[in-house]
Order: C-alpha cells, then sequence, then structure tokens
C-alpha cells in the first residue's frame, strides 16, 4: 500500500488508510473502555515474560487487524500479542470473542477471532504496520492511562501515527476536562487531536513555555533518579508527570512537558524497545514541531527486528529542548 495515493475499496465507497486506521483505533478504544467497566480478576493473565495481558488487549488487537487486513489484504501487521494464549484457554477465547462480537456485524468464532489476531504476526520489511492493542497494560489494570497505538512505516520512516488514550483527559489538570484523547498525525501534515468519537479539536504543537518532563510510571521501565539528575542540569524544577504508556508522546505533541525521558533501568541494562511502544508516538510529536531519538542521539531504527537493537533509551523533547538534553547526558557519561 502506498500512503496517501492507495485507498481500500467498499463498494463505491474509497476508504484511505488513515481512516481505516482512525475507525480501527476508535473502535478498539471502545472495547476497551467495555472491558474495564467489566473486568473480572480472570480477564488478565501472565505472559511468559511475566507482563500482564489482559482479554482487552486481545480483543482490540483484533478488531484492528481485522480492519487493516480487510482493507489491505497484502499489507504486513506487526503486532504485540499472538492468540496462542486463547487457544490453550478456551474460557478466556470466550471472553474476548463475546467482545470482539460486540462490534462486529455477523457474530464471529473463536477461531475467526484468532485468525484476526494473527494478521499482527508479520515481520518486519520495506513497508508495515506496528500495533501495541493496549500500551501500558498495568496502566490499563489500574484504571490509569494507557494508549491503543498504531502505526504505518516505509523504509523505516514512520508515515502515519494515530494514538489512541481513553483515559487521557483534553486537558492535562483540568480537573472538569473531558476524557478520551486521539492524536492523529501523517508526515508533513501536522498532529492533530480528537476527542475519543472523533471530533476535531485542535491542531497540536509543542511549547518551549512548559518546563516539566514526564517518565513511566512503572519504576522499572527507566532510570527514575538519572531522570531527575537530567531534569536538575536542564534547570527543571517541577516535578515529574508519571504516566503509563505513549500518552507520554501525546503530552509532549500538546506542550504539557518538555521532555519525555527514557533511560535503561541500572537493573536491564541491555533492554531494547520494542517498535510498537514508540513509533506512533514517535510521529506524533515530530509532527507537532518535536525530536525524537535515543539516549545517545541516534535516530531510532524501526527496521532492526521487533525490538531496536541499535538504540539505547529514548529521548522526545519540544525541540528546543533537545541538544540540551544530549548535552546533559553525554556529561554524565564522562
Ligand atoms: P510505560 O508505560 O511507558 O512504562 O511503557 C510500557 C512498556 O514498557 C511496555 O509495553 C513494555 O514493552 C515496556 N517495558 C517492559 N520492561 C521494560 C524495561 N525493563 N525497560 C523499559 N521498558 C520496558
Ligand atoms: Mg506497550
Amino acid at each position: 500500500m502506498l500512503l496517501n495515493f492507495s485507498v481500500a475499496s467498499f463498494g463505491n465507497l474509497k476508504v484511505s488508510p488513515e481512516q481505516t486506521a482512525i475507525n480501527a483505533v476508535m473502535k478498539a478504544m471502545r472495547l476497551c473502555e467495555h472491558v474495564q467497566t467489566e473486568m473480572v480478576p480472570t480477564d488478565a493473565i501472565q505472559k511468559t515474560d511475566r507482563s500482564p495481558v489482559t482479554v482487552a488487549d486481545f480483543g482490540s488487537q483484533a478488531l484492528i487487524c481485522k480492519a487493516i487486513g480487510d482493507a489491505f489484504p497484502d499489507d504486513t501487521i506487526v503486532a504485540e500479542e499472538s492468540a496462542q494464549a486463547l487457544k490453550e484457554n478456551a474460557s478466556l477465547s470466550e471472553r474476548v470473542t463475546d467482545y470482539v462480537n460486540r462490534f462486529c456485524e455477523d457474530t464471529v468464532s473463536d477461531e475467526t477471532v484468532c485468525e484476526w489476531i494473527d494478521r499482527g504476526s508479520g515481520e518486519v520489511g520495506p513497508s508495515f504496520w506496528t500495533l501495541d492493542p493496549i500500551d501500558g497494560t498495568k496502566g490499563f489494570l489500574r484504571r490509569d492511562q494507557y494508549a491503543v497505538a498504531l502505526a504505518y512505516i516505509v523504509n523505516g520512516t514512520v508515515q502515519l501515527g494515530v494514538l489512541g488514550c481513553p483515559n487521557l483527559p483534553h486537558r492535562l489538570n483540568d480537573g472538569d476536562a473531558e476524557h478520551g484523547c486521539l492524536f492523529v498525525a501523517a508526515r508533513g501534515e501536522g498532529t492533530r487531536l480528537y476527542t475519543k468519537t472523533g471530533d476535531f479539536i485542535e491542531q497540536v504543537h509543542v511549547s518551549e513555555a512548559t518546563h516539566r518532563f514526564a517518565e513511566s510510571v512503572e519504576s522499572t521501565h527507566g532510570d527514575s533518579d538519572a531522570h531527575g539528575n537530567i531534569a536538575n542540569a536542564l534547570g527543571i524544577t517541577e516535578s515529574p508527570v508519571r504516566m503509563d504508556s505513549q500518552t507520554k508522546y501525546g503530552i509532549v505533541s500538546r506542550g504539557e512537558a518538555s521532555l519525555y525521558i527514557r533511560l535503561p533501568n541500572p537493573a536491564s541494562p541491555d533492554y531494547r524497545e520494542c517498535i510498537w511502544d514508540h513509533a506512533a508516538g514517535l510521529i506524533v510529536v515530530e509532527e507537532a514541531g518535536g525530536t525524537v531519538t535515543d539516549a545517545n542521539g541516534a535516530p531510532l531504527n524501526f527496521l532492526t527486528g521487533k525490538r531496536m537493537l541499535e538504540n539505547l533509551g529514548i529521548v522526545a523533547t519540544n525541540g528546543k529542548l533537545h541538544q540540551h538534553v544530549l548535552k546533559a547526558l553525554a556529561n554524565r557519561n564522562n
């Protein structure tokens, strides 16, 4: 599929890749919200790496891979989950199918849902979609922040990012603000913010007036002490915004934080980031005027497989701050 040139046909109706992605992510966000409201303890299990996965992760991936696969059957999707666990757990599989069926015109079987999920088992190549059906599953389980993150990558460059953040308020620190944000960024066209039901809110831009940084809630996903030291070196005195998932990229893109920093945790210095944890967020920040690199200032390389083997850590800024952050990081290493 060539972005912006090719469209999917449904009878006389033509649907662009961007609209297909937006519709799919909005549907997946709704499924996640249904699960979050009704969740029972058996709806979450542990993966072999001990990280959690829920019926919402599987359901979200099924809906999005179905939509992309139906519209663009030749496209490759590299997604986080596989249907293997559902094939070994009939009751979990039924739960997922029940939720998926709420969002489908025809009632489908467990097998069909597993087939849709496994449309996401593609490999990184010249062009592909990458999907995190729920980024920040731990945040989802805490009823806090999480994101549905879908990106399209051509020759290593992210061309499209759709980042759904069902629990993110339209404005941070505004108790009255409505919740549910959808960030859409297309290369060369800026970053747009919509409500979770698809109403346009505004074009978003990074800000040079903000002096606040963002980091993970999970202390094992970064190096909080080092983040604090870098912030001190930059003269950032406000306490950090701690958030799960790529919502951190979202708040940098709309000027509510000037920096999102993620340095390897000392207990897992060789951890390599997954492509689906950063591709959508990267274009959301870049198209809003910001800059994203790894902690050494290298561009993120999305072509080394599911993990970014050539990158260590993440630095996403409003652009202006970027070289200062890299300099502070280099000084720290000397
Ligand atoms: P966040 O919500 O920003 O903390 O990011 C969630 C993501 O962190 C998950 O999707 C995991 O892929 C990723 N993750 C898991 N373990 C680590 C680790 N040791 N260091 C960095 N990221 C990790
Ligand atoms: Mg993730």
